[in-house]
């Protein structure tokens, strides 16, 4: 790839991350760009996670990009699939397609000072070149399975939610499923009718809300669109609910105690039987691992088919699961409903800058970046939903945009200066981490352990705060924050 109306931009995934980065591309009358997909079509995890009843728990009229409105959701937490047909349209619409490569996973990115250009190697040998590079490969994109012993010895059929096997029929089957974090909340009343048991083994039990579900009529389609300020109306309610919901997990931990009653509240006008109400009580601080949005969980625990384990477990075996009570629950298929490897980052793909530095060094105890974007030694790579821009709640989508808005900043500034490379500082990169640490170590994510944070205790994850406070960081560009290297600097 080369340019002469400005640098090239390499972005790596399809997802909300690498869409939202071409659309601003786009949008600025930058052509010059790639997005190299790993899959042979677009969605990111909205592609991946096809588990039964999949779906956004963040009310879609505000997980969407506020650029490209959708007054036709059919329901306010659309489905999986509905979510992955809106990314089609937006790529569709705005002529994202031809831009895309799919088939091409990045295995190597490799920053060339002699021409201040990222050098992109491909699982297929396919090389790769551009001035700016966008890895927007998200944080939760690959499924981790759990260390336990045993687990390659179970003789039926096991998978991990977000790669689900369609071809194994449950009906009929005894189910063990491992987890309850967001995944299993949604699964497991999805399939709670089909099969003949299901055991349910809870290691913690998460905290969980209401989901305040609309299915939308014909009559709210027709206002969507007629009356534009309604659909921006309950985008802009939902914001707002988020904003406060986030005050509670850093700066207000005087509302929790709030979140709590009404948890424990939907928790009693659900589950009638105390003995499985008082398993499925929280023993920590509300916020601390994310919390859930579920009106079906619940009741579906509640069938006479379905029994919550909370006995930890011991080990996997052929025939099920023994737990650490000598029982062994019995099983036809296993479902790990057990997260994913979120401390990794870019993970398996190797990245080094200037110096021949290795980013899995920089970040061998844990992933900084400067507004979760930049890393020094790392000129022009800038990071879609990098270290510490997940949400405890909120929509991931308005920290993107936040992101590609910023990113979009460089570009131009790369285009209009004649500077070849920009290089965050040093100084400038450690004082924001210490500042942001500080923070974090007062939020409630501290109390727990939870995807959040890595094996050192550092929280690498999330941002700490509302989505407008980081709107407010990454507003402006400051040139000062870079060392800029014109063409011959940088070689
Ligand atoms: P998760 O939240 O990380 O939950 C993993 C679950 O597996 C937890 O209950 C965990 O227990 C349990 N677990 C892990 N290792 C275990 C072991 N060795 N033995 C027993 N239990 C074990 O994963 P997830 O449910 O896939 O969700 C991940 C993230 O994806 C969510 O936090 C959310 O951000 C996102 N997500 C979003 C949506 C959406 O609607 N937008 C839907 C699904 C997922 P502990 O809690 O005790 O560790």
């Amino acid at each position: 790839m080369s340019s002469s109306t400005g640098p090239s931009v390499a972005i790596v995934g399809t997802g909300f991350g690498g869409i939202g980065m071409a659309l601003e591309l786009k949008r600025a009358g930058l052509d010059d760009f790639v997005i190299l997909e790993k899959g042979d079509d677009i969605g990111g995890v909205w592609r991946e996670n096809t588990y039964p009843g999949a779906a956004c728990d963040i009310p879609s009229p505000y997980y969407s990009f506020s650029t490209e409105p959708n007054p036709a959701w059919s329901s306010r937490f659309s489905p999986q699939g509905e979510i992955k047909e809106y990314m089609r349209r937006v790529v569709n619409d705005n002529d994202l397609m031809p831009h895309i490569r799919f088939g091409a996973e990045v295995t190597s990115a490799t920053f060339d000072e002699a021409h201040a250009q990222w050098r992109l190697a491909t699982d297929t040998g396919e090389e790769f070149t551009a001035d700016v590079f966008v890895p927007a490969t998200g944080q939760l994109s690959r499924p981790a399975l759990p260390h336990i012993e045993g687990i390659e010895t179970f003789r039926g059929p096991s998978f991990h939610s977000a790669e689900w096997d369609h071809s194994v029929d449950l009906r009929g089957k005894r189910v063990a499923v491992i987890g309850t974090g967001a995944s299993a909340v949604q699964f497991v009343p999805a399939i709670q009718p089909d099969v003949e048991h299901m055991t349910v083994f809870q290691r913690s039990a998460p905290w969980v809300l209401p989901r305040p579900e609309v299915v939308y009529k014909q009559w709210h389609h027709t206002m969507f669109r007629k009356l534009p300020f309604t659909r921006v109306a309950e985008r802009f309610a939902f914001w707002l609910l988020c904003e406060v919901l986030a005050l509670a997990l850093v700066d207000v931990p005087k509302m929790r105690p709030l979140f709590a009653a009404i948890a424990r509240f939907h928790l009693r006008r659900q589950v009638p039987d105390r003995r499985l109400r008082a398993k499925l009580t929280p023993d920590y601080e509300p916020g601390c691992k994310r919390g859930l949005f579920s009106g079906d969980y619940y009741p579906a625990l509640g069938r006479p088919n379905v029994h919550l384990e909370t006995t930890g477990i011991e080990r996997i075996e052929p025939e099920g699961v023994r737990t650490t009570d000598g029982t062994l629950h019995r099983a036809d298929v296993i479902i790990y409903g057990t997260g994913f490897k979120t401390s990794e980052f870019l993970g398996p793909m190797a990245v080094h800058g200037l110096d021949g530095r290795k980013l899995a060094d920089e970040w061998s105890e844990g992933a900084h970046a400067y507004l979760g974007m930049t890393v020094p030694g790392f000129p022009n790579m800038f990071l879609m939903y990098g270290p510490n821009t997940n949400l405890g709640v909120g929509s991931i989508i308005y920290m993107l945009e936040c992101q590609a808005r910023y990113i979009g900043k460089a570009v131009r500034l790369l285009a209009r200066d004649g500077a070849r490379a920009m290089d965050v500082k040093e100084d400038v990169a450690r004082r924001f981490d210490q500042r942001l640490q500080s923070r974090l170590n007062r939020s409630v994510w501290t109390l727990c352990s939870s995807w959040y944070r890595n094996e050192h205790g550092r929280i690498t994850n999330n941002w700490p705060g509302t989505v407008s406070s980081y709107r407010l960081a990454t507003r402006t560009l400051d040139p000062d924050d870079y060392r800029l290297l014109d063409r011959e600097e940088a070689a």
